[in-house]
């Protein structure tokens, strides 16, 4: 059986307006998707197999479903910086 997660859109074709698959019209991915997973080629372009307009996607912050950026709010709340620098005051 084939897996799932090849992708490779079958039955697409090219239009005028971009890719139409499984009726949707998809738009080649932006410059901020580079070296995301969900990016697969289709007759020489690429488009993400998860959202048909990545440049919308990518207009309202981070896309979700990327795969290659990590998000950036867990690390922060980690650290504290002012318990950090009393500990240091401390000379611990
Ligand atoms: S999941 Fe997001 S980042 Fe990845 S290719 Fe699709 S739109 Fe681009």
């Amino acid at each position: 059986m084939a897996k799932q997660d090849t992708h490779n859109f079958d039955g697409a074709t090219l239009t005028a307006e971009g890719m139409l698959y499984n009726g949707f019209v998809c738009q080649p991915v932006v410059e901020k998707c580079e070296g995301c997973e969900r990016v697969r080629s289709f007759e020489g372009r690429d488009f993400c197999y998860s959202y048909p307009q990545p440049a919308s996607k990518w207009s309202l912050g981070r896309c979700n479903f990327a795969t290659h950026v990590k998000a950036e709010t867990q690390a922060k709340v980690k650290v504290n910086p002012l318990k950090a620098s009393k500990r240091a005051s401390k000379g611990k």
